[in-house]
């Protein structure tokens, strides 16, 4: 019984993290770094973005710090990185 649980748990959190990358890329900000104590975070999606062979530049968030792969990035007209749109337009302000 206390198995199922966790795998329920585990579950909710499988489907949190593809929620979570799918809103990163929509332009919400709820994704950054809160990943949970003690599960090691997914690196699967990553093969799926870097098939062209080359490791990815990585920038770093004008914002809020966060490092994420260039292809991701909002750029911003001043030619800095934002991890998302809504990091962009608060900086414009
Ligand atoms: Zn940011």
């Amino acid at each position: 019984m206390k198995y199922l649980i966790w795998l329920v748990v585990l579950l909710a959190v499988v489907v949190w993290f593809q929620r979570a990358k799918k809103s990163m890329l929509a332009g919400s900000d709820s994704a950054d770094a809160k990943a949970e104590p003690g599960m090691p975070p997914p690196k699967s999606s990553r093969s799926r973005r870097s098939s062209d062979g080359g490791a990815e530049t990585m920038v770093q968030c004008a914002h809020c710090g966060i490092h994420f792969p260039v292809s991701e990035a909002v750029v911003h007209a001043s030619g800095a990185h934002y991890c998302s749109e809504e990091h962009r337009r608060l900086a414009s302000f």
